[in-house]
């Protein structure tokens, strides 16, 4: 596969910050099982839950995510998460208590099945901003809503993404860290000329 290795250095780092009311071992339960999901396509992400010191080179691709516990009123009740795309930082936001509800449709009670789904809605927001894209597809991750026979993958990590959400996770991070190049090339350039 050309461009692999190269691919390998592209770390995605998303930092994570969550309501205190949210059970600490869930999120990091959650953040596991993407990094895993990520993996499994190639895509290296790691979570941080502290913001760096300094902000020094933006190589990487950084991204913000919360979880909050209420969505804002003007969410759609349907909704158990929120991102924006087109933003550098994608400003993910995903909203526990309906993201309780979802895997309480499902009916079942386990700790590893609550922490699986947090993971894949953290997955399927993460994959919309590489992507730079608000589009849905018809199978797997990317789904706009997942089935009941959705939700059995879930439970055992196995739902997957499309293939082409994994070329458009691929083109969309290539752009991104071009664009993040040029951008620190242009900041070095400035602050030689001071
Ligand atoms: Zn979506």
């Amino acid at each position: 596969m050309a461009g692999y290795a190269a691919d390998a250095n592209r770390t995605v780092a998303v930092y994570l910050a969550s309501d205190a009311r949210v059970p600490r071992d869930s999120v990091r339960n959650a953040t596991v099982w993407s990094t895993r999901i990520f993996a499994g396509i190639g895509v290296r992400v790691e979570f941080r839950f502290s913001r760096p010191v300094r902000r020094g080179d933006r190589l990487s691709l950084e991204l913000e995510a919360s979880i909050e516990i209420e969505a804002p009123e003007e969410r759609s009740f349907t909704e158990v998460a929120s991102s924006h795309p087109f933003r550098p930082d994608g400003r993910i936001r995903l909203y526990y208590s309906r993201i309780q509800r979802l895997y309480q449709l499902q009916h079942t009670e386990s700790q590893q099945f609550r922490d699986i789904v947090l993971a894949y809605v953290l997955t399927h927001e993460i994959a919309h901003v590489l992507q730079a894209s608000d589009h849905h597809s018809t199978v797997g991750v990317m789904k706009k809503s997942w089935s009941r026979a959705d939700f059995r993958e879930i439970q055992t990590g196995n739902l997957q993404f499309e293939p082409r959400d994994i070329d458009l996770i691929r083109n969309g991070m290539e752009r991104r860290w071009n664009t993040s190049r040029h951008a620190n090339l242009l900041a070095s350039v400035s602050t030689d000329r001071r």
